[in-house]
């Protein structure tokens, strides 16, 4: 199982809060809370420690440590209390937006590279230049492959504590997967949002307030669409119209099921219930497990899911293969749902590819 390190030691001064940074009160809980529950959240990581500035407490239920003079002797420090565990994942509080979703990637990709470190990190939108002291610009190098280093950082252990051995490196590293490269380390990016932002300024941390609260919004999403899974698991199919506006245009095009059923797109509740009986007549039960409901922004939830389905007449039982719903909703009603035979078909309809690059 993995360990977590969040690093929340720093003072933040560029924030001018009399609180250390990592313990602003943001979304109205500390800064740093928000990390500990997404790392809660991923269900891999088997304990948290959190590198703390003097004076302030740790969350329940992790292990505290007091952080070192840099970044990475807090890293360092963090690593020495956090007894076994394998791979280590390395965390600052100072990144509130970064879900579990993105730690579970990243230690995904881990394990399917075989690399020893794997970064998030965003592609540049800015042309970056390299300028002197006096302000008079040495170099503007090539946009092309350039990246914002972020964290979640994951690491195996033994390559992480071998990039720890060189005091001098670690006094001066600003990110810990820089120090496994000066080894020859593999190090890889995971493409992740620009919005899992280092809240370091005032105007930080305003965004941030904004998007978290974007985020509950999306949470309301993610528990509207469950409810129709629940209302089918409770046998009273139904009750989903309570969530379902009246407009609602389901779209089984890019389904080819829809064959069987009759028509590819089916508009409105009465459309809707024409669509499901026909459907669910095909069956003697009919059960769904849902992989995942994932929020990709704009109102839209993403469902991976397998269904089971009992023939009425022959009894037999059939797994489906897994396929997605693209949900989109509105004040609170899903006003449109896409079906995809292809769960790739479907990411990549919502523009997130495979993520590794
Ligand atoms: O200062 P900066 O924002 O780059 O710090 C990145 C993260 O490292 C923050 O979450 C901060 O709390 C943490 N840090 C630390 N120990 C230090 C310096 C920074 O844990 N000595």
């Amino acid at each position: 199982m993995a360990v977590a390190l969040l690093l929340a030691a720093g003072s933040g001064e560029r924030l001018g809060s009399e609180r250390p940074k990592a313990f602003v009160v943001l979304g109205g809980r500390p800064m740093l809370q928000w990390s500990v529950d997404a790392l809660r959240a991923v269900g891999a990581v088997e304990r948290i420690v959190v590198a703390l500035p003097p004076g302030m407490q740790a969350p329940e239920g992790t292990v505290d440590v007091p952080g070192g003079a840099s970044r990475s002797e807090s890293v360092r420090a963090a690593l020495q209390a956090a007894g076994e565990g394998d791979p280590v994942i390395v965390h600052d509080a100072a990144r509130p937006l970064a879900a579990a979703d993105l730690f579970r990637r990243a230690l995904e990709a881990l394990d399917e590279t075989g690399a020893d470190g794997v970064v998030a990190a965003a592609r540049v939108a800015d042309t970056i230049k390299r300028v002197e002291a006096s302000g008079r610009v040495v170099e503007t190098p090539q946009r092309d492959g350039l990246w914002a280093v972020q964290t979640p950082q994951v690491f195996r252990r033994a390559a992480l504590e071998a990039a720890l051995a060189d005091d001098a490196a670690v006094a001066a590293a600003t990110d810990d997967a820089s120090l496994v490269e000066a080894r020859g380390g593999d190090v890889r990016v995971l493409e992740a949002s620009p919005a899992n932002l280092k809240v370091t300024t005032p105007l930080d941390l305003r965004i941030a307030e904004l998007l978290l609260a974007e985020r509950a919004g999306a949470a309301d999403n993610i528990a509207v669409v469950r409810s129709i899974f629940d209302a089918f698991a409770g046998g009273v199919p139904e009750r989903s119209f309570d969530v379902i506006h009246p407009d609602v245009v389901w779209d089984l095009r890019e389904w080819p099921g829809w064959e069987v059923i009759g028509a590819d797109v089916y508009h409105g509740h009465a459309g809707l219930r024409e669509y499901w009986s026909s459907w669910l007549s095909a069956w003697e039960s009919i059960e769904f497990d849902v992989d995942e409901l994932r929020d990709v922004g704009g109102d839209r939830v993403l469902a991976l899911l397998r269904v089971r389905t009992r023939g009425r007449r022959s009894a037999i039982v059939v797994e489906n293969p897994p396929h997605a719903q693209l949900y989109t909703l509105r004040d609170g009603l899903i006003t449109e749902v896409r079906n995809f035979s292809d769960r790739d078909e479907a990411l990549r309809a919502v523009g997130l590819g495979a993520g590794l690059d």
